[in-house]
């Protein structure tokens, strides 16, 4: 099982209502959603934080950095 985790969750992630961890059975679906999750993030979230992808393992993490 491949795992989608959000490392760090901001008040807006905690809005959103989301799951802080998805479970997927194969990478490729783990790395598109992943690639999803934190575009959508990045669009809907306050923009204050930035989101990336970061391979750790068998895992994908979204990371979360302050913008400027
Ligand atoms: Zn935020």
């Amino acid at each position: 099982m491949y795992k989608v985790i959000v490392e760090r969750q901001c008040g807006c992630f905690k809005r959103s209502g989301e799951p802080a961890e998805k479970t997927f059975a194969t990478k490729d679906e783990a790395l598109i959603e992943a690639n999803a999750w934190k575009d959508a993030m990045n669009e809907e979230y306050c923009q204050k934080h930035a989101f990336g992808v970061v391979e750790n393992g068998d895992d994908l993490m979204i990371v979360m950095q302050m913008r400027g």
